[in-house]
């Protein structure tokens, strides 16, 4: 073990069972590995009288603390003031956020429980990184409890336009609750533009010259870190994948384009099928021989809005059907259910083209699993939205603006089409920047980051 302090990881949910999997457990395995610590997290049960507990396994190398919510905090901090307020908020969908007092008030209280059970169990030279957007308010919460680590944050999702933080019932608040962090560390350079235009934009924060802010007592550095896959370990599994299980039954000369997403508003599905919708009406030469094949599993269906789009999508996908199927084909398979991620890797691999197209995304990791996927002697087209934090590092993709059906629809019809020497010269590009930029290099040059911040101000 290295002289560094213990990093104390602190999740939503904590990675549970005896061989955890998911793309933070990798990306911290070698952290844990060199300096041991713990990872906090919700337990995934809901109890009216709700514990907190230790566990370690011999396999891993962090010791796992756990604590349950009651139903009411479950509603409220998750599906509430997480699900219901920031979520929509964050990605562009004001309109979207049910605001309540009572979610706010467990927000707060779940991160104030959360930061008493932390505070005690502390050493001096720990370092805290706290992942997501459910724990904003953590850092200032362990302040509070005299806790005077290193404390980095890092926000999955997309951090909002300043005018969108307005509409927030407690922007104030939302703003003191960054203050807490020595650093903050998001997905793309355009989110920390976003958050330097809101420290610009307040009396109280000052800009250093090294790019840091200063907010009260409090000195943040901001920077972006773009989460990534394992990208050699998903590619050997695609390879093996499609190797060893048969793929989508395609006829002779029929292509696939393939999306993956979880039915989220944010992910600009129904644009997608009237964009397909678009291109069979204006290229009358891939009628019968284009599939588009949707995974997109269920989510968050105690949350209202989440209805709505699952209702759109059913409908526009029958419409579409109905409107170009023939007897041997049909051109949209629209799949409601979770694939597992190994079996995902072989169909992207089948897939000529990869359609990612959400309307806002922190990152969006299927647009790179699906490029890792490819066979490198004769591999598919990427079509990516501008709008998701992936396009700024894969700038080799076709990038398109989502709410342009048309531009989507001539995406689609290129990629289809693209000569073999493009699509190679597109994958070389964009792999080595995988391979270069995978997941040990995101949360290696965080902990860096995080570890070399000098504490309190100059
Ligand atoms: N995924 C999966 N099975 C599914 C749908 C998605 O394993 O049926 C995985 C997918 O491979 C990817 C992740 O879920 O690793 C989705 O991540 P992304 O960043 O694209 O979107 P998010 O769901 O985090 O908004």
């Amino acid at each position: 073990m290295s002289e560094a302090g213990r990093l104390i990881v602190v999740s939503n949910r904590l990675p549970l069972g005896p061989n955890p999997s998911g793309g933070l457990v990798v990306a911290l395995k070698d952290a844990f590995h060199e300096a041991g610590g713990i990872w906090v997290g919700t337990s995934g049960r809901i109890e009216a009288r709700p514990k907190q507990r230790f566990d370690s396994h011999p396999g891993l190398a962090f010791e796992r603390f756990s604590f349950d919510l009651t139903q009411k905090e479950h509603e409220n901090y998750y599906l509430g003031y997480s699900n219901s307020v920031l979520w929509p908020l964050f990605h562009g969908r004001a309109d979207l956020m049910e605001t309540r007092p009572e979610f706010l008030e467990d927000y707060r209280g779940v991160n104030a429980r959360l930061a008493q059970m932390l505070a005690s169990e502390l050493h001096r030279d720990d370092v805290i990184w706290v992942q997501d957007y459910h724990l904003l308010p953590l850092a200032q919460a362990l302040r509070d409890a005299g806790v005077s680590n290193r404390i980095g944050f890092f926000l999955h999702i997309p951090f909002p336009a300043l005018y969108d933080i307005m509409a927030l019932p407690n922007s104030e608040e939302f703003i003191g609750w960054l203050g807490g962090y020595d650093l903050v560390g998001l997905q793309t350079r355009r989110d920390v533009a976003r958050l330097l235009e809101v420290f610009r934009s307040r009396p109280d924060a000052e800009l250093l010259p090294d790019g840091s802010a200063k907010l009260g007592e409090q000195r943040i550095e901001a920077r972006s870190f773009p989460v990534a896959i394992d990208t050699a370990a998903f590619a050997r599994e695609a390879a093996s994948a499609a190797a060893s299980r048969p793929g989508v039954a395609l006829e002779p000369g029929e292509q696939l384009i393939m999306g993956v997403d979880r039915l989220d508003y944010s992910k600009g599905l129904p644009n997608r099928f009237k964009a397909f919708a678009r291109l069979l009406e204006t290229h009358a030469e891939v009628n019968g021989l284009v599939t588009l094949l949707q995974i997109a599993p269920p989510t968050r269906e105690a949350v209202a809005a989440y209805q709505d789009i699952r209702t759109e999508l059913e409908q526009l996908s029958g419409q579409i059907n109905g409107a170009y199927a023939d007897l041997t084909w049909t051109p949209i398979r629209y799949i409601h259910r979770a694939v597992p991620r190994a079996r995902l890797a072989g169909l992207y691999r089948q897939a000529a083209v990869g359609l990612v197209t959400p309307l806002a995304d922190g990152m969006n990791l299927v647009a790179k699993e699906y490029v890792a996927a490819q066979d490198p002697d004769n591999p598919g087209v990427l079509i990516l939205s501008d709008f998701a934090g992936a396009a700024e590092q894969m700038e080799d993709a076709l990038l398109v603006n989502p709410f342009d059906l048309d531009q989507v629809a001539e995406a689609m019809a290129r990629a289809l089409k693209m000569p073999k020497g493009e699509r190679c010269a597109r994958y070389d590009a964009l792999m080595d920047g995988l391979l270069r930029e995978d997941i040990n290099w995101w949360s290696r040059s965080y902990l860096k980051a995080l570890r070399g911040v000098s504490r309190g101000l100059s």
